[in-house]
């Protein structure tokens, strides 16, 4: 016969087991003293290693609604408490954690004390935060041109109510014009959230890149020619392997850096597409004599919403989304992104992606 059901070992192997777990646990008595506690509870709270039970838990947990309510339950008030809802608290060193506590019964369902768990839920609150602020700001990206939309078909109504007609279609272009950026926001916010969820880039295949590049600046040459820009693509001097990623991913990436030089250099400027090998990788240049941006800048335009402002810039319509699209699907690409500028010189944004095994078709 073994000693499996053997109280002392069952008793030995179940402190090992409380011991090893990584949520913090703490039991209580009756009288809300400590009876055990586990190292990864010590941790989380931080306190000394060599810390022994049998004090009040107050001495313990560093919040006092919480210690009041440990202490409640393990006296067994109220008498028919089963629940509690999770409780969080701040802790040392910008920590969160979040507790749940249970009574402890008996066989007659007496009240023996208490058990609680603690788990570190700071990761969670940070995302939770994040969310709020993207939230936030989509929130007031959508209702500054809708509330200017609003006022421009009120004036409209009203002017049709007096006669008075006269700058009725300039207002109903200005409001087309706003629903147009609403619809290019939520189109980008939209590619955002399907590239933060991983559902893009699922059908690579091998392109070449140096046909991508000459089909996208042939489409978008229509539009530097409205501005008088040159928009010119310098092949490169060899023969380059092809990259291995998803066609409209990579149309995405340069067609907004293109589309940026474009909107962001004055008229009669030239912007120039080159493409390399470097090393295993190609590397694409995009570069301008436009606008330029300041260094303070550089380092956060790839933000969300984030958009230069200068008196130049200003009348440029945009998002402040096409770069953090560029550098979200660069990230699942396996490739990179840097930027070099100067006010009134122009701008060099550069781009690495993987060149394809050999083997890859
Ligand atoms: P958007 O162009 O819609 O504002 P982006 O995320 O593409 O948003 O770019 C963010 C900001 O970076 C722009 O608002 C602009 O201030 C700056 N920027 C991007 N590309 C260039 C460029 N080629 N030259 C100068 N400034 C640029």
């Amino acid at each position: 016969m073994t000693n499996r059901h053997d109280p002392a070992t069952e008793k030995s192997r179940l402190h090992a087991i409380i011991e090893a777990l990584p949520t913090g646990v703490l039991v209580t008595n009756a009288q809300g003293s400590v009876v055990l506690m586990n190292p990864a509870l010590k941790q989380q709270i931080g306190l000394p290693d060599n810390m022994e039970t049998g004090q009040a838990v107050g001495n313990y947990i560093p919040d006092d609604n919480l210690c009041k309510l440990i202490l409640e339950i393990s006296q067994g008030r109220p008498s028919d408490f089963d629940a509690m809802a999770p409780y969080e608290f701040p802790a040392a060193h910008e920590k969160f954690l979040q507790a749940r506590c249970r009574p402890v019964r008996g066989a007659a369902r007496e009240c023996l004390g208490a058990v609680i768990t603690i788990e570190d839920i700071t990761a969670m609150k940070v995302i939770d935060r994040l969310k709020n602020e993207f939230v936030a700001k989509v929130s007031h990206e959508l209702r500054s041109p809708l509330s200017t939309i609003h006022e421009q078909l009120a004036a409209v109504l009203s002017d049709m109510m007096g006669g008075a007609p006269s700058t009725d279609t300039h207002l109903l272009s200005r409001a087309k014009e706003k629903t147009q950026g609403l619809i290019s926001l939520i189109g980008d916010l939209l590619d955002l959230s399907r590239i933060e969820s991983g559902a893009v880039c699922t059908t690579p295949k091998p392109v070449m890149l140096e046909d991508l590049l000459e089909n996208i600046i042939a489409f978008l040459n229509a539009r530097a020619a409205v501005k008088h820009l040159r928009l010119t693509f310098e092949p490169p001097d060899e023969a380059l392997p092809p990259v291995q990623a998803d066609p409209l991913a990579l149309e995405s990436i340069f067609g907004n850096l293109v589309t940026n030089a474009i909107n962001y250099t004055a008229e009669g400027g030239h912007i120039d597409v080159r493409l390399y090998r470097a090393g295993m990788d190609l590397k694409v240049e995009v570069i301008d004599n436009g606008f330029g941006i300041e260094s303070r800048h550089l380092d956060k335009i790839f933000e969300r919403f984030y958009r230069v402002k200068t008196v130049k810039t200003r009348y440029v319509t945009g998002t402040g989304l096409g770069l953090p699209i560029v550098k979200g699907l660069l990230d699942v690409l396996g490739g990179r992104i840097s930027v070099a500028s100067a006010p009134g010189q122009g701008s060099t944004f550069t781009v690495w992606l993987p060149a394809a095994a050999p083997h890859a078709s």
